[in-house]
């Protein structure tokens, strides 16, 4: 017979299942594993490359914590029937931002995100893909600002073409501006956008401190919003225009 869990604890968003009922069995004193023996059951390896496992069934986490399955599978995406397009998502969990995991009690939350989710606009913490053991990094000021806007066009995009399209489309913008920051051929005479991105670099990643603070993800952010700008033309398939000419201020500086 399984029993509701007293303290209502609810999940965090794009939350992965086994860092969920971990906050739960820390929250309620419960020991390792007596959680899982109550809402999980064992997969048989019953299809070739199906590894045998336990799985969570969302109609048993849904009596010990009190809420509606239907609720829980919005925040655990691995409890969504039918499953989500997991091409859509990482293939990784991660912390996420700092400040809305601190709204949920019980130990550190792990997040499995879609590809999309580069920045919490709403707190300004950089989220993309981390490097190992990299934490979310804070945004300031005007760097911040355009990386911000960068995620609120990516959102946009997103909307319009949809998820496939504008992952090709960004993970494109991102070789471009990657090229072109390194294989620029006159270091003299470097486009506004390198100059741009070599700020932004500069903001995330202060001189003196690259020990502590580097990161490849945070180069990624220094490009991010052209990133975008490139993916906005590449998602249209319109063409006709030179990818350089959406950069801000093409032309040497
Ligand atoms: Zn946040």
């Amino acid at each position: 017979m399984l029993a509701r869990l007293p303290i209502p604890a609810g999940p965090a968003r794009h939350e992965i299942v086994t860092s969920y009922l971990t906050r739960l069995a820390v929250l309620h004193g419960l020991p390792e594993g007596e959680l899982w023996a109550h809402v999980a059951t064992t997969r048989a390896a019953d299809r070739p490359g199906r590894k045998r496992g336990r799985i969570v069934l969302a109609d048993r986490l849904a009596v010990v914590t009190g809420r509606p399955v239907e609720h829980l599978a919005l925040a655990l995406p691995e409890l969504r029937d039918p499953s989500p397009d997991w091409t859509a998502w990482r293939h990784q969990s991660q912390p996420g931002c700092p400040r809305c995991d601190a709204r949920h009690d019980g130990g550190p939350v792990l997040r499995l995100l879609p590809h999309h989710h580069y920045v919490c606009t709403r707190h300004r913490y950089w989220i993309g893909p981390p490097d190992a053991g990299q934490l979310p990094t804070p945004l300031h000021d005007q760097v911040g600002d355009q990386i911000v806007a960068g995620q609120h066009r990516h959102n946009r995009l997103l909307a319009r073409y949809g998820a496939a399209a504008v992952f090709d489309a960004v993970l494109t913008g991102f070789l471009i501006s990657g090229h072109l920051w390194n294989h620029w051929p006159k270091r003299d005479q470097t486009t506004a956008a390198v100059h741009a991105w070599k700020q932004r670099a500069q903001s995330l990643i202060p001189s003196g401190t690259e020990t502590t603070t580097y990161s490849t993800s945070l180069l990624f952010a220094a490009v991010y919003p052209e990133a975008v700008s490139l993916a906005e033309l590449i998602a249209s398939r319109r063409g006709g225009n030179s990818p350089t000419a959406i950069l801000p201020g093409s032309g040497c500086s």
